[in-house]
């Protein structure tokens, strides 16, 4: 059976320290790989998510010391939200402001209350309450009580000129159904996914193209459950809608291809397998820098450039 839904985000930011603070201490997510960007390995790339990485809670980061702000535009994501138990909402509006992050007031968006704030260098997450999700697991890491605490995305808003295009490769390839309208939003839900299973499409016409940089999300990438899975996915793009993916990258996690969605959003599809337990014991998850085989022989000289992290 196809398994649907966000399998990661990845987006850019400031300094390492920094961000691995933030999502690590203020939001409490587990740090669960501490590896460098596979095209440059003289920078990190650090992933966040659950106690065991799972697909629908990993959000990864390109750490640059000195890249300048992006700008937020129409073809990017706007805004990275995660569940949160419906109890927690008061939790968490209180610990934003005792870690010094402002926040917008809750306010209801496809009825479920939405906390929206920033993180430090810029990029819009959000926290939304969903019912019953206090009954799931969650990584304890001793600041944020396990009740309280962050349970995988819920998902991700586009900010685009218009929608239709981009709800028919959800639609037609990964298995989303529209699943509401409000304002300029059409919300799109992967069938039988609970974390990463929202696509909001917002229709921006006659905003300004996107800026990459610090706070923007690079690209989503959307879950298949193994290699057959992905190729049946790329041989439907190509074949429905005329869109041509790259060629398998290796990401030592998952396998991954990539193509440009018709809004202008860079897609991934990625494998479930092997996940993050390929290279490190599951209790031990981003404990110390892992690097790919092709960079081993190279790693003094790797830890001498990479940023320090403490
Ligand atoms: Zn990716």
């Amino acid at each position: 059976m196809q398994i649907n839904g966000i399998h990661h985000v990845t987006a850019i930011a400031g300094p390492a320290r920094r961000n691995l603070d933030f999502y690590s201490r203020v939001l409490g997510l587990r740090l669960v790989k501490k590896t460098v960007n596979f095209d440059d390995p003289t920078t990190w790339h650090l992933y966040f998510g659950d106690a065991a990485g799972n697909p629908g809670t990993i959000l990864t980061f390109f750490p640059w010391e000195h890249v300048a702000p992006g700008r937020l535009g129409v073809g990017e994501t706007e805004v990275t939200a995660f569940r949160i138990p419906e109890a927690a909402i008061g939790y968490w509006a209180h610990r934003l402001v005792a870690h010094g992050v402002a926040h917008e007031a809750p306010q209801k968006r496809f009825g479920e209350t939405v906390l929206s704030f920033r993180d430090p260098d810029g990029m819009r997450l959000a926290l939304v309450a969903v019912p019953g999700s206090e009954s799931e697991p969650a990584w304890d890491n001793g600041e944020v009580p396990p009740e309280f605490a962050i349970r995988g995305f819920h998902g991700v808003a586009l900010l685009l000129d218009k929608t239709e295009a981009t709800a028919a490769i959800l639609r037609g390839v990964f298995g989303f159904v529209e699943a509401g309208r409000e304002g300029n939003t059409v919300r799109m839900r992967a069938e039988g996914t609970t974390q990463g299973g929202i696509v909001d499409l917002h229709a921006a016409g006659g905003f300004l193209p996107a800026r990459m940089g610090a706070g923007s999300v690079h690209h989503i990438a959307f879950r298949a459950g193994d290699d057959a899975e992905q190729e049946r996915m790329v041989k439907q793009l190509a074949g429905q809608f005329g869109l041509h993916a790259t060629g398998q990258k290796d990401r030592n996690y998952f396998r991954s291809v990539y193509f440009r969605e018709p809004g202008g959003v860079l897609f991934e599809i990625a494998t479930d397998a092997p996940g993050f337990a390929v290279d490190e014991p599951a209790a031990d998850l981003g404990g110390t820098l892992k690097l790919p085989a092709q960079y081993e022989s190279r790693r003094a000289e790797i830890e001498a450039v990479l940023p320090a992290l403490a």
